[in-house]
């Protein structure tokens, strides 16, 4: 017999940082470069080169990417760096001089020819029957589903539109088509993002395209439908409350998308918001949530907001805890504004002293993990579908999460006798208690 000796195939390592975008974009590289035959290491001893997918979005953010590409150059040597702090490339380079390469964001082919100068591929006939499948760095059952990058506002405290540029919005036939391949590998849940998913199409007028014999636009509602009929759970992230939202409750009402909404609010303080600059900031917005949740009961609203921005004084910060009391948000992410090289938040005047924002920041997480509580406390007794996420094989019990729940940023729901279960699967749970952000429940 003969046996045919394939050559090794180079390692790549992989640090992929930030949010769940930059993530898509690691996921899209390293697809392109297993299509070109390159293998992953789950180390760096392994690896012949290292990529670092950096974030820049706060200086928090950089010093942890600094960092992760300090210790990939200690462990390994070999480094490529890409993502937001790519824009950088002087920074990074004046601290570590031994960089292989820097790339910016979203400049796919500058980063897969990096991988191959610092580790050339192996020619091998065998590498072009291998198909271009879509790598993902989540787990099988859910999936991130970009379909914008960019961003055609210019909020005070925010560097993206920099780093990014402006919306630049997919086609909606590239999504429907990514997604779709996504449920046949078995995801069940598409994570809709970008960073103004409400604006999504504005840049190309809405211009429809023939999906499956119909013509769909692109624009939020068209896509969540269409998306919808795919028959995994549908979540919205990155959600502005421009009154056009109006038109996926009732997607929500038919359950063809999840009762789910990510609106990033940041803050309620007319003021405060004028500062910031921030899109879809009008007085209306209180009287919608009502609308939306007459429509949809079970509608789950989750929202981030930063508190101690500047000007942000006694009066403002008051009207947002009076507003959060009023919104009853289901899930609440408070961060204390950090100032961001190149914003224009960074040079106003007014900055709240960090002791006070540190007040503010606790206060805000008393209150709506307080509202959190009563509200997970209604759901004790219902019964709930619930995505399973994780089996512990040595307690036998099993995390999941429920339609309000999505990963990483809201609560779970643990199960204390899995019985048979696996990640991926979609059960009924009888929910017997709950605390601050999470439930308990047995499957029935
Ligand atoms: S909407 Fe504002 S915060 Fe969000 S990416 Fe655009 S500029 Fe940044």
């Amino acid at each position: 017999m003969n046996v045919t000796t394939l050559p090794k195939p180079p390692r790549v390592g992989l640090v992929s940082l930030g949010c769940p975008k930059a993530l898509v974009d690691s996921e899209r590289i390293m697809t392109k470069l297993r299509a070109e035959g390159y293998d992953m290491s789950p180390d760096y001893a392994g690896a012949d080169v290292v990529l670092v997918n950096t974030c820049g979005f706060l200086d928090s953010a950089k010093e942890e990417s600094l960092e992760a590409i300090g210790e990939a150059i200690a462990e390994n040597g070999r480094v490529v760096v890409t993502g937001c702090m790519g824009k950088e490339a002087e920074v990074i380079r004046n601290r570590f001089p031994d960089v292989f390469a820097v790339t910016g964001p979203q400049q796919y082919e500058e980063v897969v020819a990096a991988v191959h100068d610092a580790a050339p591929p192996v020619p091998s006939p065998f590498v072009d029957l291998v198909p271009e499948a879509g790598l993902k760095l989540t787990p099988r059952h859910y999936s991130y589903l970009k379909i914008s990058e960019g961003c055609n506002h210019r909020c005070a405290f925010c560097i993206i539109p920099h780093l990014r540029g402006d919306l630049v919005s997919r086609r909606p036939d590239a999504i429907l088509r990514e997604a779709e391949k996504l449920v046949a590998a078995g995801t069940k849940e598409l994570l809709v993002i970008s960073q103004d998913t409400s604006a999504y199409g504005v840049d190309i007028r809405h211009q429809p395209r023939f999906w499956k014999g119909e013509s769909v636009r692109a624009h939020m509602t068209d896509l969540s439908r269409e998306l919808g009929k795919l028959g995994a759970w549908v979540r919205l992230h990155y959600v502005y409350p421009y009154p056009h939202v109006n038109d996926v409750i009732p997607l929500m009402a038919d359950r063809l998308v999840l009762p789910y909404l990510d609106i990033p609010f940041q803050h309620a303080s007319p003021n405060v918001l004028r500062r910031m600059r921030r899109p879809a900031n009008d007085a209306k917005v209180l009287e919608r949530l009502r609308n939306w949740r007459s429509a949809v009961p079970d509608l789950a609203i989750r929202s981030s907001f930063v508190v101690g921005f500047p000007g942000e004084t006694e009066e403002d910060f008051a009207y947002l805890l009076a507003w959060l009391e009023e919104a009853q948000l289901d899930r609440v992410g408070a961060f204390k504004f950090e100032a961001v090289e190149g914003a224009p938040a960074t040079s106003m005047d007014d900055q709240v002293p960090e002791g006070l924002k540190q007040e503010r920041y606790q206060a805000v997480m008393a209150l709506s993990a307080r509202i959190s509580a009563e509200k997970l406390a209604g759901k004790v007794g219902s019964t709930i579908d619930v995505l399973i996420d994780a089996v512990d094989d040595e307690t036998g019990g099993a995390t999941g999460r429920s339609k309000a729940d999505a990963p990483e940023i809201d609560g779970e729901v643990q199960l204390r006798d899995a019985g048979g279960l696996e990640a991926g699967d979609i059960v009924s749970v009888r929910v017997e208690d709950s605390d601050e952000h999470d439930l308990y429940g047995v499957p029935l």
